[in-house]
């Protein structure tokens, strides 16, 4: 049973406890709230290039400490070392990022007759963020940082699992020289902390990212109070793989393994033209017994533990003993262990390859044809991110355009840049965060019409 007030965050390579901290109760989410609300006033009243040099300076000093927060994500979330340096670094320069953007919001002048005509993005007001475990600092600085660049307070709610690197930020926020409760980490549970976030009447935004069933509910509460909200959901992505493309490259196992599978834009269907697939079979066989799994914080390390017991029976549920596979090897003992696992039988409508396993678990799936490919790609009620591997460009533009997904790559895996959009299509949520227009995302335009008519003669 867990204690409603406190939170154990569990080492996942080791079931050792890393810390306990307090959980947030429902009042805890309204003092907050309160004091937010007050910060956020006198936030939006600083000039932008005052509030972008505040960010820089953030910035700074979340790269001073880039190796201590990438120490503590290896620990509480299990991810390699090398994976957490990202992670670190991505904060800083999302950070860099969304300062540039608070000089740059800018209005337009609309022509119209018998005055000027002008629009404000101004500040939404307090943003509540709510964030899951499997990234647990990239995604708590997608959804605050830019929300702090464009005017607002942020308070966010890390995951149960995972609050450390969001509560160490927080206290960076405040090294730097940011106002006090502008930005508000609160730990706490989800159905009580991450609720009182959602039905809170001032709060004015949610950032959501997590399971599409806890985002349905967000969204429906969110609803009653007509507020608006931005959800990042769950992903089952293709990697289409043509006969013509560079096999090795294209069934880079890292497209499904990369932070053990628990990644929202893993490729985890395998889609390869039945031509090739025999030796796409022996790539994969190959490159799967080469991956290195243990201990997240040697350097060697590529796949580290999943994030929790729980996580592991769900990840089991998908791969009985007897499924036809090809497996990596996972270490024995303490440490929520997995091995690398592709599906070679599974049918398109099994719940293998339909649902989000969240695990180092990909299916395995053959198409005749580009027409086929398209289908199978597009069978699922999920549209977050998808590769395309040929060398004929135009078959390459016609597959990105067909794809319903709103993250692909040609001849890549990549998804994730600071500076580019990143969202879903259908069941993979709503909204975009990151990009040119992530700081719009928490504004709300304002349109002024000044007559330029004179005074009656
Ligand atoms: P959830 O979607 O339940 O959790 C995500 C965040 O929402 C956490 O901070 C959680 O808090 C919070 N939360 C939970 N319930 C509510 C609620 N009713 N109102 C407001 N906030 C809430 O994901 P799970 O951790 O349960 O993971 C289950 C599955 O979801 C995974 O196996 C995976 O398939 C998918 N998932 C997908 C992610 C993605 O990026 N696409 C990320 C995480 C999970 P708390 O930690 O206390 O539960």
């Amino acid at each position: 049973m867990s204690d409603p007030n406190e939170l154990t965050v569990l080492n996942p390579a080791t079931e050792e406890i890393v810390a306990t901290v307090p959980a947030a109760s429902e009042e805890d989410v309204a003092a907050a709230v309160v004091r937010a609300v007050r910060a956020q006033r006198t936030w939006a009243a600083v000039a932008p290039a005052d509030r972008a040099r505040l960010l820089r300076r953030f910035a700074d000093v979340v790269d001073a400490h880039a190796e201590e927060l990438a120490r503590l994500e290896v620990r509480e979330a299990g991810h390699t070392l090398g994976n957490a340096r990202w992670e670190a670094g991505n904060a800083r320069d999302l950070l860099l990022y969304a300062a540039g953007g608070a000089e740059r919001l800018l209005g337009r002048q609309i022509p119209a007759p018998g005055g000027w005509d002008v629009t404000f993005h101004e500040p939404l007001g307090v943003v509540g963020v709510i964030a899951p475990w499997n990234f647990p600092m990239p995604i708590a600085a997608w959804g605050s940082f830019p929300a702090l660049a464009a005017g607002n307070a942020v308070v966010l709610k890390p995951a149960e699992a995972t609050p450390l690197t969001a509560l160490r930020l927080a206290a960076l926020a405040l090294e730097a020289g940011l106002p006090e409760h502008l930005f508000q980490v609160l730990p706490g549970y989800g159905t009580t902390a991450g609720r009182a976030l959602v039905d809170h009447p001032d709060v004015a935004k949610i950032v959501f990212t997590g399971s599409t069933r806890t985002g349905r509910e967000v969204m429906e509460r969110c609803a009653r109070l007509v507020k608006p909200v931005t959800l990042e959901l769950g992903g089952k992505s293709p990697n289409v793989v043509f006969a013509d493309a560079d096999l090795t490259a294209a069934l880079d196992p890292f497209s499904f393994l990369d932070n053990c599978g628990q990644d929202c834009c893993a490729r985890t269907r395998v889609l390869v033209q039945e031509s090739v697939l025999d030796e796409a079979r022996d790539v994969l066989a190959d490159a799967l017994a080469a991956v290195v799994v243990g201990d997240p914080a040697d350097e060697k390390t590529r796949m580290g533990p999943l994030i929790s017991a729980r996580q592991r029976e769900r990840v089991r549920s998908y791969v009985p003993d007897d499924a036809p596979a090809l497996r990596g090897s996972a270490p024995d003992g303490p440490g929520f262990w997995f091995p690398p696992t592709v599906l070679t039988a599974e049918r398109p409508d099994s719940r293998a390859a339909r649902e989000e396993i969240f695990g180092p678990v990909a299916v395995l799936l053959p198409f005749t044809d580009e027409q086929d490919a398209v289908r199978l790609a597009n069978d699922t009620p999920y549209g977050l991110s998808g590769s395309v591997w040929t060398k004929d460009l135009g078959r390459a533009l016609r597959v990105s355009q067909a794809v319903r997904a709103g993250n692909l790559s040609v001849n890549s895996h990549s998804s994730v840049r600071y500076w580019t959009p990143f969202g879903g299509f259908k069941q993979s949520g709503l909204g975009r965060e990151l990009g040119p227009d992530a700081l719009t995302a928490f504004t709300e335009t304002k349109n002024v019409f000044i007559s330029t008519e004179g005074p009656a003669q």
